[in-house]
């Protein structure tokens, strides 16, 4: 009997290794191999691949931040990896230029990641969402840097506030259970933003306290998912009455386009102590 389950090669993992104060370079491996998402420091990365013994086969980048393209030419030294980046910036190496459209495929992993740009925290920003394949099935994934964060989203440090309004409405539109994987553990502080920001949510309130759960316990908080950050992430729900509401009382004035109060809202959070 078939379960309609289709079984493509071994199952892999997830998980976070920490570096500077609260990033987290993702490492996804099956035992064997290995591919690591913006590794913005070399020695936490060499660390796991010594005590692992994980062939590395591939480093994704997501932007050009120091912080998540520091740590590749020494990895590199050591583990001749192909390196995947955004064709529209500037990074130490990249053998695989990417942009809208393309598809990372990493057949060691059984990994087929689509990429999509995603502007505004920098200009050439990309993310990579896909399906792995875990010892529970088939799970929906995004690598999306410092775009969307849990509870809040990157700086436009490059992009305007269309630009970033747009790319987290495309991340927004994957699949409620696409787990988001992104690279900073910012999730306490941006609650407490999202709380002023949207004082009504109880699916906000609610998830705050097993974030600071989890926090009070030393575990990561990411990755959450789409479908909670639709629900409790404000650069998500700006659109909602409630948000909009906030963000004009903040701004004290009437603002008249999803763009303004998004842009508004931003800086709102940007100033929020
Ligand atoms: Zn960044």
């Amino acid at each position: 009997m078939t379960t309609g389950k289709q079984e493509t090669g071994t199952a892999v993992r997830i998980r976070p290794i920490p570096a500077f104060n609260d990033n987290y370079i993702w490492l996804i491996e099956d035992g064997t191999h290995a591919v690591v998402v913006d590794p913005g420091q070399a020695q936490p990365v060499l660390d796991v691949l010594e005590q692992t013994q994980l062939s590395l086969v591939a480093i994704l980048l997501t932007h050009h931040h120091h912080d998540h393209v520091g740590g590749v030419m020494q990895i590199l030294q050591k583990h001749p990896a192909l390196v995947y980046g955004p064709a529209l910036e500037v990074l130490p190496a990249c053998d695989v230029l990417l942009g809208q459209g393309d598809c990372v495929t990493i057949n060691e992993l059984s990994l087929r990641l689509d990429v999509q740009d995603v502007p505004g925290h920098t200009a050439g920003h990309i993310a990579y969402a896909g399906l792995v394949n875990t010892a529970n099935g088939s799970q929906p994934v995004l690598f999306c840097g410092d775009t969307l964060f849990v509870g809040g989203c990157g700086r436009l440090f490059e992009g305007t506030p269309a630009q970033m309004l747009s790319s987290l409405d495309q991340l927004a539109a994957l699949p409620a259970d696409t787990a988001v994987y992104c690279a900073h553990e910012y999730t306490l502080a941006n609650l407490r933003f999202a709380r002023a920001a949207d004082p009504n949510n109880h699916d906000l309130a609610a998830f705050e306290k097993v974030c600071q759960a989890k926090r009070a316990a030393n575990i990561p908080t990411v990755p959450s998912t789409i479908g909670t950050e639709r629900l409790c992430n404000p650069f998500l729900r700006s659109r909602e009455p409630d948000v909009a509401n906030s963000v004009q009382r903040w701004a004290n004035k009437t603002l008249q386009t999803p763009v303004e109060i998004f842009g508004a809202l931003r800086e709102w959070k940007n100033g929020f102590k």
